[in-house]
This record gives structure tokens, sequence and C-alpha cells, in this order.
């Protein structure tokens, strides 16, 4: 009998203050141009923390946290390795899809979407069909909405093999 399992994860990341900090900003394993970057040991990738840990809550197996901590101690700051450790717990299930739920004011969203769908079917080995992002600022009612970082929900589909 095929099995279906949902995967819920959530993370969030402030941005640097201080602009002329030089830290690659990365969403969704793509670079964008931007003077903003996210705070963090890590690559502070969100997107792709917020879906290790839909992966974890279906495995029950964490990445993000001690595994991740430990990584970024060897000087693993790539967050597209702690989604690769999470892949590999799924064993016999299969990622039918994935939705990812964005919150900030800046930077916008709109143009990179195509790209960060590329970049994330890619990473988790499905069809560009089967990665949907939205986005929304937030409207200024939380400290996301207010431009202080990023929100980043992501809800994972999976089916048995
Ligand atoms: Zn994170």
């Amino acid at each position: 009998m095929v099995k279906i399992k949902t995967g819920l994860g959530l993370d969030s990341h402030r941005f640097h203050e201080d602009p002329s900090i030089e830290k690659p900003f990365v969403l969704g394993g793509v670079h964008f141009e931007s003077d903003l970057s996210l705070k963090g040991n890590s690559d502070a990738d969100v997107i792709l923390h917020a879906i290790t840990d839909a992966i974890s809550s279906i495995t029950g197996n964490t990445i993000i946290g001690a595994k991740a901590d430990e990584l970024c101690q060897q000087g693993i700051t790539d967050s597209r390795e702690y989604l690769k450790l999470a892949l590999a717990d799924l064993e016999e299930f299969t990622i039918s899809h994935v939705a990812i739920a964005l919150e900030c004011q800046q930077p916008k969203i709109d143009p990179m979407v195509e790209p960060m769908r590329i970049s994330i079917a890619e990473l988790l080995g499905i069809a560009f069909s089967d990665v949907g992002i939205t986005a929304t600022s937030g409207e200024a009612l939380s400290d996301v909405g207010r431009g202080l970082g990023i929100h980043c929900t992501v809800i994972l589909t999976v089916v048995s093999k």
C-alpha cells in the first residue's frame, strides 16, 4: 500500500544591520546580487534550512541543530550539505512536492522564483513543476514584516516507493 507523509519545516534569519559585512546572500541555493546578508553560522539559507527540517519531520532524524553545528565547526557552511544528509534519511520515500512560503520585505522575490525553483528541483531530484514558491511582505505586522529578516515555511510531501 502506498503511504503518504507530510513534512513541515520553519526557519527564520535576521539580516546583518551593517551593509559592509561581506557575506554571500543565498536563498534556495541561489546567490542573490544584493548588499543584504543573513546572520548565522552557516550560509543562513532559510529556504534550505526549512526544507531540511521538513524532511527531518518525516524521518525523525534532526539535522538542523547539533549536526549542522558540528559541520559548521568543521568549516562546512554550505546548507546544501545539511540538506543532503536529510535526503539520505528518506530511504523508502520519494518527494512528490514541496511548497515554500517566504515572508520578507526585501529582497524582491518574484524575479528570483524561477531560478530558485530550478535550483531546489535539482537539489531534491524532483521536477521543476513540483516546486512551488510564494512570497508575502508581511504587512509590517511582525519584525519580519518590518524588514528585519526572512521567514520561511515549507510543506513537503513524500510517497513510499
Ligand atoms: Zn536557519
